[in-house]
């Protein structure tokens, strides 16, 4: 299997980033549409919040006229990975179009097949189920999965780096650039062992209220951490002992003695990141989110064709098959195609330079295509 696909071959350009714009020319950039789309204030609202996906089923609206005008929406299809963000997400959009709709949440899981459903959202623990979706939408749902159907396809670890299959290649290319960022910054100091201990320990969901679960928030803590202004065991007493809520108040710390930073390295870095967050940045660390760029589209696609399918799923992320077949299937009947990633901007794109030396947003990066094929299980015909 050497045959290769990007998730521009899914969607085009229509693909959403965190930030909300569509990288298709002809929609509007968020900023300057908000208010068309009902929202209070130009904020970019995250995954989890309903005007999110307020803004998703606007921009669907707007997609479709372009390409069939005069077809109005009227159903929804969602496909991801993760019952929270995607099933909220689905439900919120679902809402706020009134349209009918039917989410696929899926994983690989080495356990017995079991599928299950509930207010329109399946759960399977395998991506093959897909097929099963597919029947299911169109005989028990009598779903029209035509031009009146918007399919949103969720990009991390669903189109891309499969849940369950291969989706430590995403989180690896995330860690990897995080710690090369911090260890540039902390130079002869940093050490390997102290900085793990503080990603591994606050990475994890209890920590999601101090981080609000984001990473640019995390690399900054477990780089201070890194610096020994405190111990990772300081910083954690005062997190149980209220203390210290969110990582603003370790930013604002960190500002009151900001002379004891060790290097001009680390200074610049904090007064860059001080400066962005406290201006409402939600990826205020942009070394580190360009480095995340670089160390995924090492891993989009760049394995020998002949590499054997093990070490592909380790080190590279490669393209759903699965996902592949039902999107080329909901496409050829006329459905609207719209891939989502929560990733920001920074982590998607090419900086200007390295856009001049031919670097890609990793939406148009092909990369191998991983997984079973569904296509020959899919209804045929209309
Ligand atoms: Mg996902």
């Amino acid at each position: 299997m050497t045959a290769k696909a990007s998730v521009y071959d899914l969607a085009g350009d229509l693909v959403i980033y965190r930030n909300l714009d569509a990288a298709e020319p002809r929609l509007p950039r968020f900023v300057d549409a908000w208010d068309q789309m009902g929202l209070p204030g130009p904020a970019r609202p995250r995954k989890l919040d309903p005007a999110y996906s307020q803004a998703l089923a606007w921009i669907l609206r707007r997609a479709r006229a372009l390409d069939a005008p005069g077809t109005e929406l009227a159903e929804l299809v969602y496909l991801g990975d993760t019952a929270l963000n995607d099933g909220n997400a689905f439900r919120n959009v679902r809402a706020a179009s009134g349209w009918r709709g039917w989410a696929f949440i899926g994983a690989e899981r080495d356990e017995e097949l079991a599928v299950s459903e509930k207010d329109g959202v399946f759960v399977a623990n395998r991506w093959s189920a897909l097929s099963e979706f597919v029947s299911w939408l169109r005989s028990s749902q009598a779903a029209a999965l035509d031009a009146r159907t918007a399919v949103i396809v969720d990009v991390d670890k669903t189109a891309l780096g499969a849940r369950g299959r291969n989706d430590n290649a995403i989180d690896r290319a995330r860690v990897v650039a995080l710690e090369a960022t911090v260890a540039g910054a902390l130079g002869a100091i940093f050490d390997p062992g102290t900085f793990r201990r503080a990603y591994a320990e606050l990475n994890a969901p209890r920590y999601h209220t101090f981080t609000m679960d984001n990473q640019d928030n995390l690399a900054y803590v477990c780089m201070m951490v890194g610096a020994n202004l405190w111990t990772l065991d300081d910083l954690l007493a005062d997190l149980a002992a209220g203390r210290l809520v969110r990582t603003q108040d370790l930013m604002e710390r960190v500002q009151a003695q900001r002379d004891r930073l060790p290097g001009p390295a680390l200074l610049a870095l904090h007064d860059d990141i001080y400066a962005r967050a406290s201006d409402g940045d939600p990826t205020p660390f942009k070394a580190f989110r360009q480095r995340e760029y670089l160390e995924t589209v090492k891993r989009l696609g760049q394995l020998p064709d002949s590499a054997p399918f093990g070490q592909r799923l380790v080190e590279e992320i490669c393209m759903t098959r699965e996902v592949l077949d039902v999107v080329r299937w909901f496409r050829a009947r006329g459905c609207l195609l719209l891939a989502v990633s929560d990733k920001p901007d920074e982590a998607a794109f090419p900086t200007a330079e390295l856009a001049r030396e031919g670097y890609l947003p990793l939406h148009c990066i092909p990369t191998h295509i991983a997984g079973q094929s569904i296509a020959a299980l899919l209804p045929e015909g209309s």
